[in-house]
């Protein structure tokens, strides 16, 4: 863990594969007040690795919209900083070192099993306690047995790779927002990529290589991603880096009970704007809770 005299680090680090909504405006407010608050700094980095959902308009649209809703950052894409480049894309050489170093320490594998094996194998996909969705758990049976020689990661990379998780092992963190959370690997959640056979580093490699290079000392982020965090604590050890500290927001709702997606364009900020609503009601909204 990163210690508490360290100064505040924060981030946003939305991905530009729709229109921002109400609900990433609220994590990312939360964020920016608890950064204020203990005099740190927020960070912007734009990930955008899902070159398949990837738009450029979006991430304009993001910056556009975020600044709009009264959002700010020391660091990021259009302002630089110090540990730029804060785009994804532009740092795929890190996210190949550490690939490199948990392939030496022989923690990953190379997986040749579609998602349609894996479901088929391992059931319907899995649920969290708290009912969100998660992948399902890799079925043990589809790893490689122990010991077994790995072929070299190649360049291009046309395999998945998979980070092998301990058996039955319990992890535990302190959220900042929702308290003790644990899980035990193996069991609520099963070996995970860390690179895809299109040659696109995992969300959850890149996460950890760059909330650790870039200094980052509090992850506030959305409550869909506490079982994510497991899997990040993971990759933390192994690849021998601090761990900074959790914040998961509880996500939020349409008024018809339905979880906020960017598929929601009534609550998108773009629409929000064009309605005429204003900045300063809808932060009204979220320091009334
Ligand atoms: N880019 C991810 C998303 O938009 C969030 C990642 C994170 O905050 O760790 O869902």
């Amino acid at each position: 863990m990163s210690s508490p005299s360290q100064p505040y680090r924060g981030r946003l680090a939305p991905s530009p594969t729709g229109y921002l909504h109400l609900g990433h405006a609220r994590t990312f407010w939360i964020a920016q007040e608890r950064a204020r608050v203990r005099g740190g700094v927020i960070i912007l980095r734009n990930e955008d690795l899902d070159a398949t959902r990837f738009r450029l308009d979006f991430v304009d649209a993001m910056l556009t919209d975020l600044r709009w809703v009264g959002l700010s950052w020391a660091e990021g894409p259009d302002v630089g900083g110090p540990h730029a480049p804060y785009n994804q894309q532009a740092r795929r050489p890190l996210y190949r070192a550490a690939l490199a170093r948990l392939h030496a320490a022989e923690l990953i594998f190379p997986c040749t099993r579609s998602r349609r094996d894996v479901i088929e194998a391992a059931g319907a996909p899995h649920e969290g306690p708290d009912g969100i969705a998660d992948e399902p758990v890799y079925p043990a049976a589809f790893r490689p047995a122990e010991g077994t020689p790995l072929p070299p990661l190649g360049d291009p990379i046309t395999t998945n790779w998979r980070f092998r998780v301990p058996d039955g092992e319990e992890l535990r963190f302190t959220d900042g927002a929702c308290g003790e959370q644990r899980a035990i690997s193996g069991r609520d959640f099963g070996d995970f990529l860390v690179w895809r056979k299109d040659d696109v580093p995992s969300y959850q490699l890149a996460c950890v290589v760059d909330d650790a290079a870039m200094g980052i000392t509090e992850v506030v982020r959305g409550a869909d991603l506490i079982r994510s965090t497991f899997r990040q604590l993971l990759l933390y050890r192994a690849l021998g880096l601090p761990s900074p500290a959790f914040y998961h927001c509880p996500l939020m709702n349409d008024e018809k009970g339905e979880r906020l997606a960017k598929r929601h364009d009534a609550l998108s900020l773009r629409t929000l704007r064009e309605r005429g609503v204003t900045p300063e009601s809808i932060i009204r909204q979220f320091n009334h809770g």
